[in-house]
C-alpha cells in the first residue's frame, strides 16, 4: 500500500488556486483572443540585449554568479540609484541581484514577519504579498483602496496600526490600479512609522513607466522612509523581458544582511550571462529614460480606441495598465464578464475583484496596453461593439 497517497496533505494556503493571469492568458490562447490579460510586452526586447546575453553565453560565463549577483551589475544599480534619486546604495552590502522582484518580495517579506506580526496591505494588491505573509505566520491587514482615484486614506491607515504592526507594504506606480504616489503619500508615511518598529517593503517594478511628466517618487528619496525599506526592483518590466526573471533588492546594510540570508537559501544565486548582459546595458541610461514616452503614446492609442465605446475611465498614470469601469454598460460581475469578453469579443482581460481579499466588484477591469499598436487598434475596436 502506498502510505503517502492515502494521507492529504492540509493546505497551508487554502484560499489559494490557480493565479489569475494564467487562468486569463490560458484562455486567451485557447480561444484565439487578445490577451490584454497577464501584463508582459507584446513585443521583443532590444537586439542589442539579446546580442550581449549571446556574447556572455559563448564567452563561457555559465557557472553561478556570486550569491549576492555579480559585481558589475550591482555597482550598475548602485550608479542608477545615485544619479536618479541622489541616495547611495553600497554595491558591496545593499545591492543583491534576485530572481525576478517575486523572489525579492518573498525574501524580503521573510525577512520581517514572525507569527503573529501585521503586515499593513493596501488592496487591490498585486496577488503573491499575501501568500508571503501567511507563509511566515503573519497577518495581512487591509486598506481598502476604491475607484476611480484609489488614493490613500491616511487616517484609516493610522486606525489600522497597531503594536503588532511590522510591515507595511507600498507599490508605485501600482498594479493593478497605475496610481502614482505623491510627496504628500511619502511625508503621511514617514510621520506613521517615525517613531515604530515597522519595516516597508516598497514594489517599484515599474519605477520607469509613469505618464504626464510625474515623477517616480521611490521610498529611498525620503530619509526617514529609506532607512526601514526594501526596495524590490525588477527588469522584466523595463527592458521588456518578463522571461528572464531578474530583479533586485536594494536595503540599507543591516536589512540587507537579512535579506541575503533568506536569498542564499531561497534561490542561491540568479542565471550569470544575463547578469553581465544587463550590467553592461544599463551604463546607457537612455534604455529606461525613453520608457514613459514610449508606454505613454501606448496608453493613449488605446484610450482614443476606447473613446467610441461605453467604457469610462482616467487615464492611468503609470504602469503598463488601464483600468476602465463598465457601470454604464452592464452590471455584470466583473470576473464574468472578463470570461465572456474574452470569448465573445475576443479580447481578455483581468477583473480588479481578484485583488481584493473579499473579491470587491466595483466593475472595473484592467487592459494591458503593452502591445504592438495594431493590437491595441484591433482591440479598442472590439471593445467598442460592447
Ligand atoms: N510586482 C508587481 C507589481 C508586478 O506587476 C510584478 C509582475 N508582473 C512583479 C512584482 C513580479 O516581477 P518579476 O516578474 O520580476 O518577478
Ligand atoms: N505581473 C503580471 C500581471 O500583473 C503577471 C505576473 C504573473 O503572471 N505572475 O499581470
Amino acid at each position: 500500500m502506498n502510505v503517502a497517497t492515502s494521507r492529504t496533505l492540509p493546505s497551508k494556503l487554502p484560499w489559494v488556486g490557480t493565479t489569475i493571469f494564467t487562468v486569463m492568458s490560458k484562455l486567451a490562447t485557447d480561444t484565439g483572443a487578445i490577451n490584454l490579460s497577464q501584463g508582459f510586452p507584446g513585443f521583443d526586447c532590444s537586439p542589442e540585449l539579446v546580442a550581449l546575453v549571446e556574447k556572455y553565453l559563448k564567452t563561457g560565463f555559465n557557472q553561478y554568479a556570486p550569491m549576492t549577483g555579480v559585481p558589475a551589475l550591482r555597482e550598475a544599480l548602485a550608479q542608477k540609484t545615485e544619479q536618479l534619486y541622489g541616495v547611495s546604495y553600497h554595491p558591496e552590502t545593499e545591492v543583491t541581484v534576485t530572481s525576478g522582484a517575486t523572489e525579492a518580495l518573498f525574501a524580503a517579506i521573510t525577512a520581517v514577519i514572525r507569527p503573529g506580526d501585521e503586515a499593513i496591505v493596501f488592496e487591490p494588491a498585486y496577488d503573491s504579498y499575501v501568500p508571503a505573509i501567511e507563509l511566515n505566520g503573519g497577518i495581512p491587514v487591509f486598506v481598502t483602496l476604491t475607484p476611480p482615484t484609489y488614493g490613500i486614506d491616511w487616517d484609516d491607515v493610522r486606525g489600522k496600526i497597531t503594536d503588532k504592526t511590522r510591515l507595511i507594504i507600498v507599490n508605485t506606480p501600482h498594479n493593478p490600479t497605475g496610481r502614482v504616489w505623491t510627496a504628500d503619500d511619502l511625508e503621511q508615511l514617514a510621520a506613521l512609522v517615525q517613531h515604530r518598529d515597522i519595516w516597508i517593503v516598497s514594489d517599484e517594478v515599474y519605477e520607469h513607466i509613469r505618464f504626464d511628466g510625474r515623477p517616480h517618487r521611490s521610498l529611498v528619496t525620503h530619509p526617514v522612509l529609506q532607512e526601514r525599506t526594501f526596495v524590490c526592483g525588477s527588469f522584466g518590466k523595463t527592458f521588456h523581458v518578463t522571461g528572464w526573471k531578474i530583479g533586485y533588492c536594494l536595503a540599507p546594510k543591516e536589512l540587507s544582511v537579512e535579506f541575503r540570508k533568506i536569498h542564499q537559501y531561497l534561490t542561491f544565486s540568479t542565471v550569470t550571462p544575463i547578469q553581465y548582459a544587463l550590467a553592461d546595458y544599463l551604463k546607457n541610461p537612455e534604455h529606461y529614460k525613453t520608457l514613459p514616452d514610449f508606454y505613454e503614446r501606448k496608453r493613449d492609442l488605446f484610450l482614443d480606441s476606447l473613446r467610441g465605446s461605453r467604457f469610462q475611465f482616467q487615464p492611468t498614470e503609470g504602469s503598463f495598465f488601464q483600468t476602465v469601469s463598465y457601470q454604464a454598460i452592464t452590471d455584470e460581475p466583473d470576473y464574468d464578464l472578463a470570461i465572456r469578453l474574452t470569448k465573445e469579443i475576443g479580447v481578455a482581460s483581468i477583473p480588479v475583484s481578484v485583488f481584493y481579499r473579499q473579491k470587491n466588484d466595483y466593475n472595473i477591469l484592467r487592459f494591458c496596453f503593452a502591445k504592438d499598436d495594431d493590437v491595441l487598434r484591433e482591440a479598442g475596436e472590439r471593445l467598442c461593439r460592447l
